[in-house]
Protein backbone atom coordinates (compact mmCIF):
# COMPACT_ATOMS: atom_id res chain seq x y z
CA UNK A 1 0.00 0.00 0.00
CA UNK A 2 1.05 3.51 0.43
CA UNK A 3 2.22 5.49 -2.89
CA UNK A 4 -1.71 6.70 -2.92
CA UNK A 5 -3.37 9.97 -3.92
CA UNK A 6 -6.47 8.54 -2.49
CA UNK A 7 -7.91 10.81 0.35
CA UNK A 8 -9.66 9.02 2.75
CA UNK A 9 -9.64 10.96 6.23
CA UNK A 10 -11.62 13.97 7.07
CA UNK A 11 -10.20 16.56 9.79
CA UNK A 12 -12.92 18.73 11.35
CA UNK A 13 -13.03 22.43 13.79
CA UNK A 14 -13.07 19.46 16.74
CA UNK A 15 -9.61 19.18 16.66
CA UNK A 16 -7.71 20.87 19.73
CA UNK A 17 -4.29 20.18 18.41
CA UNK A 18 -3.09 17.64 20.56
CA UNK A 19 -1.17 16.02 18.27
CA UNK A 20 -1.87 12.00 19.56
CA UNK A 21 -2.72 10.72 15.87
CA UNK A 22 0.38 11.87 15.08
CA UNK A 23 2.64 9.99 17.34
CA UNK A 24 0.08 7.11 16.61
CA UNK A 25 0.48 7.00 13.08
CA UNK A 26 3.52 4.72 11.77
CA UNK A 27 4.07 6.24 8.49
CA UNK A 28 4.40 9.91 9.41
CA UNK A 29 1.25 10.44 7.42
CA UNK A 30 -0.05 13.42 9.13
CA UNK A 31 0.81 16.74 8.70
CA UNK A 32 0.71 18.73 12.16
CA UNK A 33 1.69 22.16 9.64
CA UNK A 34 -1.30 22.04 7.76
CA UNK A 35 -4.51 21.11 10.11
CA UNK A 36 -3.38 17.84 10.49
CA UNK A 37 -4.45 16.64 7.16
CA UNK A 38 -3.15 13.14 5.87
CA UNK A 39 -0.50 13.07 3.92
CA UNK A 40 -2.16 10.63 1.06
CA UNK A 41 0.95 9.29 -0.48
CA UNK A 42 2.33 7.79 2.69
CA UNK A 43 -0.86 6.75 4.02
CA UNK A 44 -1.63 2.99 4.90
CA UNK A 45 -4.97 3.32 5.45
CA UNK A 46 -4.52 1.66 8.81
CA UNK A 47 -6.93 4.14 10.73
CA UNK A 48 -5.07 4.08 13.88
CA UNK A 49 -5.49 8.15 13.72
CA UNK A 50 -8.85 7.80 13.80
CA UNK A 51 -9.26 5.28 16.80
CA UNK A 52 -6.93 7.32 18.59
CA UNK A 53 -8.08 10.80 18.48
CA UNK A 54 -9.57 12.01 21.76
CA UNK A 55 -11.99 14.41 20.20
CA UNK A 56 -13.25 12.06 17.19
CA UNK A 57 -12.62 14.89 14.61
CA UNK A 58 -11.14 12.31 12.25
CA UNK A 59 -13.12 10.08 10.17
CA UNK A 60 -13.88 8.40 6.91
CA UNK A 61 -14.89 10.54 4.28
CA UNK A 62 -17.75 8.60 2.28
CA UNK A 63 -16.72 6.70 -0.41
CA UNK A 64 -15.24 3.08 -1.02
CA UNK A 65 -12.87 2.50 2.38
CA UNK A 66 -16.15 3.98 4.61
CA UNK A 67 -18.24 1.29 2.37
CA UNK A 68 -15.92 -1.14 3.28
CA UNK A 69 -15.51 -0.93 6.94
CA UNK A 70 -19.48 -0.51 7.20
CA UNK A 71 -19.57 -3.74 5.53
CA UNK A 72 -16.74 -5.48 7.55
CA UNK A 73 -18.44 -3.87 10.78
CA UNK A 74 -22.09 -5.83 9.70
CA UNK A 75 -20.83 -8.60 8.77
CA UNK A 76 -16.87 -9.48 10.52
CA UNK A 77 -17.83 -8.50 13.85
CA UNK A 78 -19.21 -10.87 15.73
CA UNK A 79 -17.68 -14.60 15.55
CA UNK A 80 -19.57 -17.06 13.24
CA UNK A 81 -19.65 -21.29 13.77
CA UNK A 82 -18.02 -22.66 11.39
CA UNK A 83 -20.10 -24.82 8.41
CA UNK A 84 -19.35 -27.64 6.83
CA UNK A 85 -20.69 -28.13 2.83
CA UNK A 86 -20.13 -31.90 1.32
CA UNK A 87 -19.85 -32.05 -2.04
CA UNK A 88 -21.13 -34.61 -4.33
CA UNK A 89 -19.38 -34.27 -7.29
S1 LIG B 1 -5.70 13.34 17.67
FE1 LIG B 1 -7.55 14.38 16.94
S2 LIG B 1 -7.66 16.25 18.19
FE2 LIG B 1 -5.57 15.45 18.39
S3 LIG B 1 -4.39 16.52 16.76
FE3 LIG B 1 -5.12 14.59 15.90
S4 LIG B 1 -7.05 15.13 14.85
FE4 LIG B 1 -6.58 16.78 16.29
S1 LIG C 1 -4.76 5.85 8.50
FE1 LIG C 1 -2.87 5.08 9.48
S2 LIG C 1 -1.24 5.60 8.04
FE2 LIG C 1 -3.02 6.82 7.45
S3 LIG C 1 -2.76 8.77 8.49
FE3 LIG C 1 -3.99 7.47 9.84
S4 LIG C 1 -2.54 6.45 11.23
FE4 LIG C 1 -1.38 7.29 9.49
Amino acid sequence: MGDSAFSFINVTDDCDDCGICVAACPKNAIDESNGYSTIDENCIFCCACIKVCPQQARSLKNGPIRDKAKWLNENCVRRKEPQTYLSCN
